[in-house]
């Protein structure tokens, strides 16, 4: 999955990935609390940076936020 996820990102091929729109994120950090691989992730949305290698796409943090500041996205994220 990591190679994968490398070669998405080198070649910058088009994949479901995060997206996070941090104004209207409410920093209640429910997000944070129900990932189920603990990331930090009221720091990724506030960063903007959805990426990280540990994320398995699950969506808990898509379906939790209650401002819809998460979401999916098909993109190549450049
Ligand atoms: S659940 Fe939504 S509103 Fe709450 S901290 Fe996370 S991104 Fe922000
Ligand atoms: S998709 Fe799942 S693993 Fe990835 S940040 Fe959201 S809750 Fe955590």
């Amino acid at each position: 999955m990591m190679l994968g996820r490398w070669l998405r990102n080198r070649f910058a091929w088009p994949s479901l990935r995060l997206v996070s729109n941090p104004s209207i994120c409410a920093d209640c950090k429910k997000c944070t609390s129900n990932c189920p691989m603990s990331l930090d992730v009221n720091a990724m949305v506030q960063l903007g940076k959805m990426e990280n290698s540990e994320c398995i796409l699950c969506g808990t943090c898509v379906d939790n936020c209650s401002k819809h500041a998460i979401r999916y996205s098909f993109s190549s994220g450049k």
